[in-house]
């Protein structure tokens, strides 16, 4: 069995961002030369997610209203956990987008449906992150 690991960095101008990183984890698989196995894609911060879904910002300019309407940032004092910070929406937002996607790997190929993508998704932006991409297979 091969396994393969690589970090990707990220660091957002806003404080809330969705980017697709696609492209970086068929990179990482190109470079495993895995062609049947499990590729797991896990944010590396409790204040950001990785998902999967459709490349279209109508979608995501949705996404980002809805996430407000369930964990709105302001105001910052509501929150228990902002004591001497205050970014307590962007870990009730991680937690409905959740941390991380796995992908099955079929002839070096995503094995994806249609339209889906890998996204990094930042709740709390504005500073170096982190996502892990381990590959494992053959
Ligand atoms: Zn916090």
């Amino acid at each position: 069995m091969k396994s393969y690991t690589e970090e990707l960095w990220f660091q957002t101008a806003k404080r809330y961002e969705f980017i697709d990183i696609t492209d970086r984890v068929e990179g990482a698989l190109a470079a495993s030369g895995v062609r049947e196995g499990l590729v797991l894609v896990n944010a590396m911060h409790i204040t950001a997610s990785v998902f999967i879904n459709d490349n279209e910002s109508g979608l995501h300019a949705d996404f980002l209203d809805w996430l407000e309407k369930m964990a709105p940032h302001e105001p910052v004092s509501a929150y228990r956990h902002n004591v001497g910070e205050d970014n307590a929406d962007a870990h009730l937002k991680r937690q409905i987008f959740g941390r991380e996607v796995v992908v099955a790997i079929t002839e070096g190929r995503l094995h994806f449906g249609p339209w889906e993508r890998i996204f990094y998704g930042e709740f709390d932006g504005r500073r170096r992150k982190r996502v892990l991409v381990k590959i494992i297979g053959e």
